[in-house]
């Protein structure tokens, strides 16, 4: 143990913030980390497997990962000098808010969002402006967020939200970017199932970022890829604050791979929308639940109960979903991920069980 001294070294921002952690727990039917529950085809593991293969692994890896970044720019339309690739888009959000904050700075979050957002920005000594989404519905309040925007030197969205599956549509996003006086940060890491993008605005908007990941619908959480896209004068500096090399070249063949077979993601994905629509019907007939709107591969639901209590007794029956209830505003409320339709069928129906049981 260090002596106290030495523990008062670390800043007091951090020593009062809670860890970001996950307690894991072994599961049947996992639904609690908004992961696509389809793996990659075999074949296209081996073949990314082969690829490394033929690689030098005592090497680094390129510096600027070159090919990946190409086809990147082929897929959005993005030119390869404003595109930031990370492990994973975690990486990406701490070097954008690493070379904005700092003690004197102002970032504006909506509430309840990704908790990563508001530890680092606390850790980096910044203040957080918290705003609330609409508590009847989990909408952005897009009002709150204009006025916000035209104070903050840093306004960071998700769209849609995690854990509430909210989306920001079209208009709003475009109000809150015009009225900035800063950075817009929008993490899009669930853009695939909501069909909808900010890309096109980049062209428009000097001022915004957007982040994405493979770890949801491209079905890499395992192997950590993330990128940025933004003008390429703010790429740069971006670039200053992430670390070299941190993606490995394992990572880089497969995000390559991917980005060659995106046939096999778009079949997974559309199963994956169709089952959220099933989910949200047959979820909002059941009494006693509260069902959010939902464009993301995740629902979030309220029940009378505890949500603990709601958590244990799924998880008695082989069921892992989130139990997201100390996050503002979401009080007895669960997220659970969308999954194959027999592990939906599955947690519907112990939900039923669960929700009898606790009356
Ligand atoms: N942003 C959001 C909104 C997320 O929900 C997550 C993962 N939970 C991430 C970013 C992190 O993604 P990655 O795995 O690419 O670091």
């Amino acid at each position: 143990m260090p002596d106290r001294s030495q523990f008062e070294v670390i800043k007091p921002e951090v020593r009062s913030a809670s860890a970001y952690r996950l307690e894991h727990f072994a599961a049947d039917v996992k639904l609690d980390q908004n992961e696509n529950p389809y793996e990659l085809p075999d074949e296209l593991k081996q073949d990314v497997v082969n690829r490394v293969l033929r690689s030098q692994w005592g090497r680094y890896p390129e510096f600027v990962p070159e090919r990946l970044i190409e086809t990147l720019a082929h897929v959005t339309g993005w030119p390869n000098e404003g595109i930031l690739v990370g492990n994973g888009s975690n990486e990406l959000i701490n070097a954008a808010l690493t070379v904005t904050l700092h003690p004197a700075s102002t970032i504006a979050i909506p509430q309840p969002t990704f908790t990563l957002y508001k530890l680092m920005s606390t850790t980096l000594g910044a203040t957080v402006d918290d705003i609330y989404l609409n508590e009847h519905d989990m909408s952005f309040d897009v009002d709150a967020l204009v006025s916000a925007a035209r104070k903050a030197d840093v306004l960071i969205l998700c769209s849609p939200n995690n854990p509430t599956g909210s989306l920001l549509d079209r208009s709003g996003t475009e109000r809150i970017i015009e009225n900035a006086r800063g950075l817009v940060i929008l993490d899009e890491a669930y853009h695939e199932f909501s069909e909808q993008s900010a890309l096109p605005l980049l062209e428009r908007f000097n001022n915004l970022v957007l982040l994405r990941t493979f770890s949801k619908a491209m079905s890499l959480a395992g192997l950590r890829f993330g990128y940025l896209l933004t003008r390429p004068e703010i790429a740069a500096e971006i670039n200053k604050a992430r670390l070299p090399y941190s993606v490995n070249i394992f990572t880089l063949a497969a995000a390559q791979a991917v980005l060659e077979h995106t046939d096999v993601l778009n079949r997974a994905i559309r199963t994956l929308i169709d089952e959220r629509e099933r989910m949200l019907g047959e979820l909002t007939g059941r009494p006693g639940v509260q069902v959010f709107p939902s464009r993301a591969n995740f629902i979030l639901i309220k029940t009378p109960h505890p949500a603990r209590r709601v958590f244990d007794a799924l998880y008695s029956e082989g069921i892992l979903v989130r139990d997201v209830s100390r996050y503002p505003l979401l009080d007895r409320a669960l997220r659970v991920s969308i999954g194959t339709p027999e592990e939906n069928t599955r947690f519907l129906s112990a939900l039923d069980r669960v929700l009898e049981t606790l009356q």
